[in-house]
């Protein structure tokens, strides 16, 4: 079926959401779930703390929304957070009924402490190696279904419109050029865009496709201004940026600086475990030097952690710092923040539709406002497994089958080597000029610097268009250049702080004028928006979708 014209239902990514909705929907019809590299290549596949979980009963899931209230920063949108809670213990019950393996000690399952946790009740699978337990053993439960099919080194790069309404998908099969598949509905489940930034702990297939195509396709894009920066990723000079879990500090991890000081006292009353975006903000301050761009090390410190066996419950963790000649028991690790996580993203209802129609959305590429202004740590491998759920039961309830007849893109003349390294020096440059002006600190005249170099970067892109070049890496710039500015729109319209998205020159949460929702129109608007209760649908949203079949 992989090389099928139309499929019922096709699924754009192999992670959490993309998985867990292709075995719901397989009960409805046959499924085509497409993944741009190999099946285990997603950021669900580098999970490494674990899935938070409230299996105790009602006690432990209102605490349970409480604290993804209290991260999210006053703009959860609760009726999302009471379905994730509330749902959660059901589907990952479920996960282990299907196979997933998570650490145990005899038959008692173990639960560790994240950031922001009032409690113990973080799952994990071999330690530090969550997400790639968790990939595996949907992906084993997916295959064995035989109405589920699975084209690998397959691109979605277009989303086929007629009459408002996604009626199919482009493909792109390695740098063979193209085909389309017609679908009842098409879900995107692509995850996040950490490649729009030069710093960041996702792999190389997170560049955004699909919330671009999303957006090019006429959706709404909400809360796009909050990007997640991780804490602690590793910091040495030409090392991978490196995930270094949370875990660690649930563990009993400390923060120091260059002068050997245990900082977050100064910071937050939590400590290391206080909500990551006030971590991540105290290690950057910590870490600048006295001059613009001279920067100080700061260091994770668990040589005082006793009766943990650390290489055991950190294993993968372990080896890595043993390839750079370091040991968690025994040496000071470098870190500093990373792009990680974007709260924000195709903007859907509760049950996966956006606002266009035949187009879903579930896991890191969409929005339910479940996480509001700051994720709390993990939850959002329980995220793609709840919403790629609800997104599945709600798609079949929707149109027919339509022939997606229409031209598809006709081969292009291949990149040169040195159009190959323009375009990636151009990429470059776009994601450092992120970093720059739309990490951590960010301020108005940074967001200005900020949009005016991605204005540079989609002219650069056009005019390679127009030279008929077609290739993965140029489909993945242009949805790192739509991104980078829908984040750096929504950031400069948010003229406050809150979460993750803090401005030097708005210091302070305003309540009065901000406690509402981005919302990126299908003509370039932001605006704020209130969502104010679970009866909220985007069923009848109006479409904006263009008539014309679109394909980049
Ligand atoms: C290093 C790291 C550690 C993390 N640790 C945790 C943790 O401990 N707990 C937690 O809850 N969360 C954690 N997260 C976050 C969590 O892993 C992700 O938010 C979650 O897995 C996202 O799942 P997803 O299904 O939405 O997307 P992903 O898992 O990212 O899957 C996206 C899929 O889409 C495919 N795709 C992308 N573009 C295209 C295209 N154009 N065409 C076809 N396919 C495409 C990709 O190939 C991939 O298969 C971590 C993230 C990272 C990077």
């Amino acid at each position: 079926m992989a090389s099928a014209a139309q499929v019922d239902f096709l699924v754009m990514g192999a992670g959490v959401a993309g998985l867990r909705a292709a075995v719901e929907l397989a009960d409805h019809g046959d499924v085509l779930v497409v993944t741009k590299e190999s099946l285990g290549e997603s950021n669900t596949h580098y999970a490494q703390g674990g899935i938070a979980v409230a299996m105790e009963g009602g006690e432990d899931v209102a605490l349970h929304l409480e604290d993804t209230l209290a991260a999210g920063d006053g703009l959860v949108f609760r009726p999302a957070a009471q379905v994730l809670v509330a749902e959660g213990p059901e589907r990952v019950a479920e996960l282990i009924e299907w196979g997933a393996r998570f650490d145990r000690e005899g038959v008692r399952l173990l639960r560790t402490r994240e950031g922001a946790h009032s409690r113990p009740r973080i799952l994990h699978a071999n330690g530090d190696a969550t997400g790639a337990e968790i990939s595996r053993s949907l992906a084993v439960f997916a295959r064995a279904h035989r109405r589920i099919r699975f084209a690998e080194w397959t691109m979605v790069t277009g989303l086929v419109v007629a009459d408002g309404r996604v009626i199919g998908v482009d493909l792109r099969d390695g740098e063979e050029c193209c085909r389309r598949v017609g679908a009842r509905a098409v879900l995107i489940a692509s995850g996040g865009a950490g490649q729009a930034y030069s710093d960041t702990t996702n792999p190389a297939v997170a560049t955004g496709d699909g919330i671009a195509l999303a957006a090019e396709a006429g959706a709404e894009l909400a809360d796009m201004e909050f990007y997640q920066f991780h804490p602690t990723a590793f910091s040495l000079p030409g090392a991978p940026r490196f995930l270094l879990s949370e875990a660690l500090r649930g563990e009993g991890a400390w923060l120091r600086n260059d002068r050997g000081e245990r900082f977050m006292e100064r910071y937050h009353p939590l400590l290391e475990l206080a909500p990551r975006d006030v971590v991540a903000r105290a290690i950057t301050r910590e870490a600048m030097g006295a001059t613009p761009g001279e920067t100080r090390p700061v260091h994770l410190d668990m040589r005082h952690v006793k009766g943990v066996d650390l290489r055991q419950r950190f294993p993968g963790i372990s080896a890595f710092l043993a390839r750079y000649g370091l040991d968690l028991a025994r040496d000071l690790i470098p870190v500093r923040p990373a792009a990680h996580y974007l709260m924000g993203g195709i903007r859907t209802d509760l049950d996966g539709r956006t606002t266009v129609r035949g187009l879903y959305a579930a896991g890191e590429a969409a929005c339910t406002g479940v996480h509001g202004a700051n994720r709390l740590a993990s939850n959002s491998l329980l995220e793609g497994l709840v919403f790629g759920a609800r997104a599945a039961q709600a798609m079949p309830a929707g149109d027919p089958l339509l022939h997606a007849a229409g031209p598809v893109e006709s081969a292009a003349a291949p990149f040169t080597a040195s159009e190959e390294a323009e375009l990636e020096s151009a990429i470059s440059g776009m994601q450092r000029a992120m970093w720059a002006y739309a990490g951590l600190l960010r301020e108005q005249s940074g967001i200005r610097e900020g949009l005016a170099a991605q204005r540079r970067f989609r002219a650069f892109l056009d005019e390679i268009r127009q030279r008929a070049k077609s290739s993965r890496r140029l489909a993945e710039a242009q949805a790192i250049c739509r991104v980078a500015g829908a984040i750096l729109n929504s950031a400069l319209a948010r003229t406050e702080s809150r979460g993750a998205h803090f401005r030097n020159d708005f210091p302070r949460r305003d309540d009065e004028h901000f406690a509402k929702h981005t919302v990126l129109r299908s003509d370039g608007r932001v605006e704020f928006e209130d969502w104010p209760d679970s009866r909220y649908s985007l069923a009848h949203a109006v479409s904006h979708a263009p008539a014309q079949a679109s394909s980049t």
